[in-house]
């Protein structure tokens, strides 16, 4: 049946909605029909009808059946009650028990039919019921959705309208055009919205969640596509002339030839310096697969080119390190790198800000203390910051708003690609996917914390031939003074069983002159047996280290133990990580299982996805997920890179600007001021 009604059709056009369910309606954020249809149940109970002797004992179970004479009702004090009475269902006659819900026994008069959902106990014949339907529901049906209500509406209320709606045919605009409907085998919208209300079977249920899903994907991924096709079109800006030749000298005059997967990162960012858009991209690459040196290379192109480069590190010690090992790449050439942090001596930051505004000093090192207002640049080209996730929106609009240089982020964490670029979705994104040739992985070992004497005659083993080893101690969350505690405890143990080495301490409540001395101890090869809090989690790099305990690993995220174990296994020599861990809880065990059977990051990143969900990896909300009505960018993200793909492609052709087909999908991108109209360049 068709009928005169549209998607914006007011709900006040249908049977049973008056004022008092509109005002409920309303904080819904349901006002239309199209509104209604969109308000799509959280999930889905089975409901599917089975014989009682298939039943299975605690399991949830569905029976429809005819009430057997008066329920009784015992009361618990004021709130609690227990109702309860007999059905007769597939000839058995069962016996159900429904708490709270003493206000229903007028509607179980003997002969009522209802359906009850709740948990069977085969042994007393008796169904614990959470759900009680009354009258004709259908029996075909497999599975009853369960809506988010407000107010007085009841869900049926809110089934009975949708019906309403769907009966009359009454659906959005058609967006995918025919060809990408048939590509995937995708419902139809309509037939996809009819299902999420009253799903058949598990099948076609699916199909229309993948339907929708894919448009929502599609529609977003259009979006930011052009929304970045057109600001690359308006931030033109004056192209940073590089230097290839010297540029192309100073790769080959590395001490190691960069792997395919740098060469090829380094290509992309320079294209982006080079071409006048504004670059915004992120460099993703497991720890130890080489993203500094491929900064490295970038600094160099853009103080070539006459322009200055700032490299911008989460922690001091990162700080020093880095400005450290780029002194070693640009020594030969001259050139200096400046280091800016907190702890930096006032005359000496006056004479850096005096060099950063003379133009004097081309390249810098620091914390965030460089994006404090008061650091001025001559020229900034290139902004790279490390570790990007740990620093704060705000951070990193401060510091691209220093004359709007070309922006680089840097991240270990391998985050899935889709997440990526659902997370950083206006970004480029680079990937570094292989590590060095020659490096053998680090052999990871559980061990229980009663085997800490074989573990400390293996270190001593190990330290008497040259090697070193890092030992990280327990992560005590929210109390940085009793991981503190807990690393002054352990070093002290460490020096009575191991006398004969030199056991270094590193942890944040130090002086920065003592964290230096620590650090630099270690380097050097003075220290054999570092024992630090996770100051050291982030980019330290020692090559000479073969060992990495960490203690109490079960308390630490997979991605957190995978950073820790990239610390060795830098070198050439065989590495090992030993997590001395006795989880209580199954987590914690999956977690250390997954360590010793994997080293790769994204399996581990996927893993963690899965055991933790993707706040956590990425940091709190900030991650800056767009929300989706039914999409999960996680669960779902083979198809959210299936529409980056599409999307990009659509862009692309002239079609999409042109056919009437594709009229739905230009509006919703046209409407979102992603763009300005016609087809771009
Ligand atoms: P990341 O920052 O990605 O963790 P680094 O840039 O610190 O990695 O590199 C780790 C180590 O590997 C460094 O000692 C670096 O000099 C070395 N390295 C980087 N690229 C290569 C390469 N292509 N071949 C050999 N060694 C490399
Ligand atoms: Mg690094």
């Amino acid at each position: 049946m068709t009928s005169s009604k549209k998607p914006q059709t007011s709900i006040e056009e249908l049977k049973g909605v008056g004022p008092e369910t509109m005002k409920d309606l309303d904080r819904l954020g349901i006002f239309t029909w199209e509104d209604l249809l969109w308000h799509l149940p959280h999930r889905y109970e089975n409901v599917a009808i089975r014989p009682v002797e298939e039943l299975e004992h605690d399991a949830q179970a569905t029976l429809a059946g005819t009430v057997q004479g008066p329920p009784t009702v015992k009361y618990y004090g004021a709130k609690k009650n227990r109702l309860s009475f007999r059905l007769f269902a597939d000839e058995h006659l069962i016996q159900v028990v429904a708490f709270n819900r003493a206000f229903l026994k007028n509607k179980l008069q003997p002969e009522t039919k209802v359906n009850v959902t709740g948990k069977w106990d085969r042994y007393r014949a008796q169904l614990t019921a959470q759900r009680i339907e009354f009258g004709d529901v259908d029996e075909t049906r497999a599975y009853a959705p369960v809506y988010t209500i407000t107010g007085k509406l009841t869900v049926r209320q809110l089934e009975n309208w949708i019906k309403q709606v769907i009966r009359q045919d009454v659906f959005p605009e058609e967006a995918l055009p025919v060809f990408l409907q048939k590509k995937y085998k995708l419902p139809t919208i309509a037939e996809a919205l009819a299902t999420l209300h009253q799903p058949e079977n598990a099948q076609t249920l699916k199909n229309a969640r993948r339907r929708v899903v894919y448009e929502e994907f599609l529609c977003f991924q259009l979006n930011i596509q052009a929304y970045k096709r057109t600001r690359r079109k308006n931030e033109r800006a004056e192209p940073t002339k590089i230097d290839e030749a010297s540029t192309r000298r100073f790769v080959q005059a590395l001490p190691f030839a960069l792997t395919d997967a740098q060469a090829r990162s380094l290509r992309e960012i320079l294209a982006d310096i080079q071409d006048g858009h504004k670059m915004n991209r992120l460099l993703q690459g497991d720890v130890g697969s080489g993203k500094t040196v491929v900064a490295a290379c970038a600094m160099y192109a853009v103080v070539g080119a006459g322009k200055q480069a700032a490299l911008m590190v989460p922690t001091e010690i990162l700080a020093s390190q880095h400005a450290e090992s780029l002194a070693e790449f640009f020594h030969p050439y001259g050139l200096e790198v400046a280091l800016l942090t907190g702890s930096t001596k006032t005359a000496r930051r006056k004479e850096i800000h005096a060099g950063l505004e003379s133009g004097e000093i081309s390249m810098i090192v620091g914390t965030h203390a460089l994006i404090q207002a008061a650091v001025p640049f001559h020229d900034l080209g290139l902004v790279i910051t490390d570790e990007q996730h740990r620093f704060g929106v705000e951070q990193r609009r401060a510091l691209r708003e220093k004359g709007n240089p070309d922006a680089l982020f840097m991240t270990a964490t391998p985050i899935p690609r889709t997440l990526a670029i659902t997370a950083y979705g206006e970004m480029d994104v680079s990937r570094i996917d292989e590590q060095p040739s020659g490096r053998k992985p680090v052999k990871t070992y559980w061990a229980k914390p009663d085997m800490l004497e074989r573990i400390i005659a293996f270190v001593h083993k190990e330290t008497s031939a040259g090697k070193q080893a890092y030992v990280i101690c327990p992560l005590i969350e929210e109390s940085e003074q009793l991981d503190v505690q807990n690393a002054i405890d352990i070093h002290a143990q460490l020096e009575t069983l191991m006398p004969d080495n030199r056991i270094g301490l590193l942890h944040g409540r130090l002086r920065e002159e003592e964290k230096e001395a620590a650090m630099d101890g270690f380097t050097g090869g003075d220290i054999d047996v570092l024992v630090a809090t996770t100051v050291v989690e982030v980019g330290v790099n020692v090559a000479n280290a073969t060992i990495m305990i960490i203690y109490d690993a079960d308390r630490f995220g997979l991605s957190q133990l995978h950073q820790l174990r990239g610390r060795v296994g830098r070198g050439d020599a065989q590495s090992y990580c030993i997590l001395l861990s006795d989880p209580a809880s199954e987590t914690g065990k999956e977690r250390m299982r997954i360590m010793t059977e994997t080293t790769d990051g994204f399996v581990l990143a996927e893993k963690d996805l899965r055991l933790r969900g993707p706040g956590d990896l990425l940091g709190q909300k900030q991650s800056g997920m767009p929300e989706f009505r039914l999409a999960d960018p996680v669960h779902d993200y083979r198809a959210l890179d299936t529409a980056r793909q599409d999307a990009s492609a659509l862009l692309d052709s002239e079609e999409f600007w042109q056919h009437p087909d594709y009229q739905t999908l230009r509006d919703d991108v046209q409407k979102t001021g992603a763009i300005s109209g016609k087809k771009l360049d």
